[in-house]
């Protein structure tokens, strides 16, 4: 095959995760919102448990941020993603596509850069949307009773 037929490589497969542009790394977010969900640490194991319940600035119809840009002004331990190690993304979902790139791992069909359509995020039951709970409806000690199975980071310290 001469060069010119070889098909160009999509750019999260070309490039790593530092060598992206804003563009590119904002892209990546596929708008599942589960990174959004409260989640529980175990303090001796280190595993992370995802809840229902969802951040305060979380917008449940639209399953965004309702103030991205001026979103840590609001939520102190919103945590802003950047390129990083392996173990930085370690707390995110296994489905996320920072988490799956930086260990090597390709997007799935799903993901709305691959397919082409937002909506296969909601079709493959990846998206949170119509699924969390607000965080103004649940008291701080009853979080614990809202641990979900289907979102998991499968963290061990
Ligand atoms: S889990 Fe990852 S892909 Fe999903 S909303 Fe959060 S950053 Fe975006
Ligand atoms: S502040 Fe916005 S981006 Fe951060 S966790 Fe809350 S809803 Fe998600």
């Amino acid at each position: 095959m001469t060069a010119a037929g070889k098909k160009r490589k999509p750019f999260w497969e070309a490039k790593l995760l530092k060598e992206m542009d804003a563009d590119e790394w904002e892209s990546l977010c596929d708008g599942c919102g589960r990174c959004c969900l409260h989640k529980l640490e175990d303090a001796d194991t280190g595993e992370v448990f995802y809840t229902n319940v969802a951040c305060r600035l979380f917008d449940a119809e639209s399953c965004r941020c309702s103030d991205y840009p001026r979103r840590t002004e609001h939520v102190d331990d919103c945590v802003v993603l950047k390129p990083g190690e392996t173990a930085e993304y370690s707390w995110l979902p296994t489905t996320c596509a920072y988490r799956r790139l930086s260990e090597g791992k390709p997007l799935e069909w799903w993901h709305p850069l691959v397919s082409g359509d937002p909506e296969t995020v909601v079709q493959a039951g990846i998206s949170v949307k119509g699924r969390t709970v607000a965080e103004e409806l649940v008291d701080e000690d009853q979080v614990e009773e809202h641990i979900i199975r289907w979102v998991r980071s499968d963290r061990k310290a």
